[in-house]
């Protein structure tokens, strides 16, 4: 019986950086004399930079403008990290040394820019754990689109049957089942309710992942 692979989202499920998102978006659009409240903020979960830009800023940016401001905002948000640092969520730690210690191979599976997912796996001291990391810098469709979890998974070697996906979000939960593999949801940083996350196919929705064994995780790709 083979171990199962486990592809981890990372924002909203390895760590927190919802703050420093936010403020590096305040920064962005006080600099362009834009509003931008906690609601712009909220509607913007799951969406890629130009698309946040066009809806919130200026529908008819360039892709080179979008472009330009994506980078602003994103050097703004590292900025932050680096500043303040971030940890990891509660029974991350636990779960990627106990996963490890079982040999499942472990990627990283982000709709974030590679340039963010150093620092984070940097900063949190985590990179070790990772066979692969899979950006929005090595895909062209978004999640819900599996191409994030599949892309992981061949770097991994390992088929999609194998493969547990742990995620916050409802774009992820969905990209995961239709990359055919299963899905573990967290809903620790409180983005999406438990009932929508279940609705789009779940196998697992936890509170935190500190209620998440290695067996629980490898129960879901048994039989
Ligand atoms: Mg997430």
């Amino acid at each position: 019986m083979q171990p199962p692979a486990i592809i981890w989202d990372v924002d909203g499920t390895l760590v927190d950086t919802a703050e420093q998102h936010f403020s590096a978006w305040s920064r962005l659009a006080a600099g362009l004399n834009f509003p931008f409240t906690r609601a712009d903020f909220a509607a913007t979960f799951g969406m890629r930079n130009p698309e946040i830009l066009r809806q919130l800023f200026d529908p008819g940016a360039t892709d080179e403008r979008c472009r330009e401001l994506g980078e602003r905002k994103e050097d703004l948000y590292r900025a932050s990290v680096r500043e303040e640092g971030t940890k990891l969520l509660p029974g991350v730690a636990a779960l990627l040394s106990g996963l490890a210690a079982r040999g499942c191979p472990q990627a990283v599976g982000s709709s974030a820019p590679l340039g963010n997912l150093d620092l984070l796996l940097g900063v949190t001291d985590t990179r070790r754990y990772f066979g692969a990391v899979v950006s929005g810098d090595d895909v062209s469709r978004g999640k819900p689109d599996p191409e994030v979890f599949l892309t992981a998974a061949a770097r991994l070697g390992v088929s999609p049957e194998r493969c547990v996906v742990f995620e916050d979000a409802v774009a992820g939960v969905e990209a995961a089942r239709a990359g055919g593999m299963r899905c573990v949801a967290v809903t620790f940083v409180g983005h999406h309710p438990a009932e929508k996350l279940r609705a789009a196919g779940a196998d697992l929705v936890v509170g935190s992942l500190a209620d998440v064994t290695v067996d629980d995780v490898a129960a879901l790709v048994r039989g």
